[in-house]
């Protein structure tokens, strides 16, 4: 993996997909700070300058782009599991953010895009983790945030260093066998599992019922008034009710 480290950029994601047509093998980019950081559907990831991790991975996979459907719940995984080494206890909120204490602590952003070849495509994988925001940040933030202040103490380096590990070693395992690998690892840190949640789309209640887990395909399962109906991810977001 080619790793490059900057001091500011607008965003890591944008960057690496604008360098995709150069990459000759996976990249990493990690920024001491993102200016223009990003989220699904046009929304922001904000970061306070050196209290925040926020890098991106570009990874190419010998598989077409809509193999790569599950591939936030695998990525889920590989940070939950990193760092749970760490003692970060965390649990999964789908499709993709990272929770402690039930609030945001990391938020995962895959951008994918098409390879030279039709049975190939390049997955450039966002990550930010608050290692300590300050608060006039987290003030301005919509949704309840995770800050651990003891993470400001935390070698990020080696963070880093771990994390480029495991999420290389996700990457090569959800190439060889897709998300299989992953589906039960994922539902054991499901952070909903049994609870009463809601689906919305920007703002309208879409469906409400018990939270169970996601299936084979990565779709979230709920079981609602008409029984159990099985989600894809798109453009929904989920709250607990
Ligand atoms: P949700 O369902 O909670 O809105 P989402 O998956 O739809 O999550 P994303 O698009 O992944 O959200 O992330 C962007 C959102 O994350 C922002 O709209 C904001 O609410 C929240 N956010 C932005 N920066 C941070 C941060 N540093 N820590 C925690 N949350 C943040």
């Amino acid at each position: 993996v080619a790793v490059k480290v900057v001091d500011e950029t607008g965003s890591t994601n944008a960057d690496l997909l604008a360098a995709l047509p150069t990459l000759a093998t996976p990249a990493l980019l990690v920024a001491r700070t993102q200016t223009a950081g990003r989220g699904r559907a046009g929304r922001s990831w904000l970061s306070t300058p050196g209290k925040s991790l926020t890098f991106s991975l570009a990874w190419k996979f010998d598989a077409p782009l809509q193999a790569l459907v599950g591939l936030p719940l695998a990525v889920g995984v590989a940070l939950a599991e990193t760092l749970d080494m760490f003692n970060v206890n965390v649990r999964l909120k789908w499709p993709n953010d990272v929770l402690y204490e039930g609030k945001k602590l990391a938020g995962i952003l895959i951008e994918s895009a098409a390879a030279a070849r039709p049975d190939q495509s390049w997955a450039v994988i966002g990550i930010g983790i608050n290692m300590a925001l300050n608060e006039e940040l987290i003030a301005r933030i919509d949704r309840p945030v995770a800050n651990i202040p003891w993470l400001a103490d935390l070698d990020q380096d080696m963070l880093m260093a771990t994390l480029l590990n495991r999420l290389a070693e996700a990457m090569e395992q959800f190439g060889q066998e897709g998300l299989a690998a992953f589906v039960t690892r994922w539902n054991n840190l499901h952070a909903y599992a049994g609870k009463s949640v809601t689906i919305i789309d920007h703002g309208k209640t879409l469906h409400e019922g018990i939270a169970v887990g996601v299936d084979a395909i990565g779709r979230f399962l709920l079981d609602g008034a008409a029984g159990r109906i099985a989600i894809m991810a798109g453009d929904v977001s989920l709250r607990p009710s």
